[in-house]
């Protein structure tokens, strides 16, 4: 809920999916996920919901373990 994009608001760098920024604020950088949960959700559940379907139809051929690079 806390990315609406394919960059990450806090380090500004551009990611080829959402479910990067996703697991570049997960699992690589603590400080961009402390900023993100301190500036709050940027928009609701049902678009958080309607963007993870639309990443998982577009890129299930690319799925990865998350924290493998
Ligand atoms: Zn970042």
């Amino acid at each position: 809920m806390y990315i609406n994009n394919t960059c990450c608001h806090v380090c500004l760098e551009e990611f080829y999916t959402r479910e990067c920024v996703l697991n570049h604020i997960r699992y690589t950088s603590h400080a961009c996920r402390a900023a993100l949960l301190l500036q709050g959700p940027v928009m609701t559940m049902e678009d958080d919901n309607d963007l993870a379907g639309a990443d998982a139809v577009e890129h299930r051929e690319h799925l990865r373990i998350p924290g493998t690079y």
